[in-house]
């Protein structure tokens, strides 16, 4: 048997038990067990938490919630539901706020590419915990760090990071300013 077998069975044997990573070294003698967890849960759907998900668990412990499986446990994110989380975020990163079509700042001549990201890497596939990144703020080079252009590029990405209501009313500046 495998250890990610003998792990799924272990957390099976123990459902609604707080499982700990002493127990499953000992049971699976490899080192690479969290990764195994991991793939249970995002493959599999098991409904497996950790202190990451609820506060009256510590680090090390683990918890299978349920043996029915659950597509929510998963990280995977279907094309409908990154559809839906790229229109709710108006296609825009989270932290830098390039859209699709904005130059790549890091690449020339290739343009942005945005990508749909857990917020908490640990926590569920549902649309509160996913955002809207862009390849750079995805692979850690955040445009945080540099001091937006002062160009029309760079300050509508910091109009395009502002909530909706914000965004309306720099419009209703704009109008009243430019419209006759
Ligand atoms: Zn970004």
């Amino acid at each position: 048997m495998g250890s990610k077998d003998k792990i799924r069975k272990f957390f099976e044997a123990h459902v609604g038990e707080i499982v700990t990573t002493a127990e499953i070294r000992e049971l699976t003698q490899v080192s690479e067990y969290a990764r195994r967890i991991r793939e249970l849960r995002d493959d599999e759907g098991m409904q497996i938490i950790s202190h990451n998900d609820r506060a009256d668990l510590k680090p090390g412990e683990y918890l299978l919630l349920r043996l029915e499986r659950s597509p929510r446990f998963s990280h995977k994110i279907d094309k409908v539901q990154r559809a839906r989380i790229l229109e709710r975020n108006g296609l825009t990163c989270a932290m830098c706020g390039a859209t699709v079509g904005d130059p790549d700042p890091y690449m020339p001549g290739r343009k942005i590419r945005l990508h749909v990201d857990h917020i908490n890497p640990d926590g569920p596939t549902i649309d509160e915990n996913l955002r809207v990144l862009c390849n750079n703020c995805n692979e850690g080079r955040s445009n945080l760090a540099v001091p937006p252009a002062p160009n029309t590029l760079g300050i509508l990405r910091q109009i395009r990071k502002l909530p909706r209501g914000e965004q309306a009313r720099i419009l209703e500046e704009l109008r009243k300013k430019l419209e006759p």
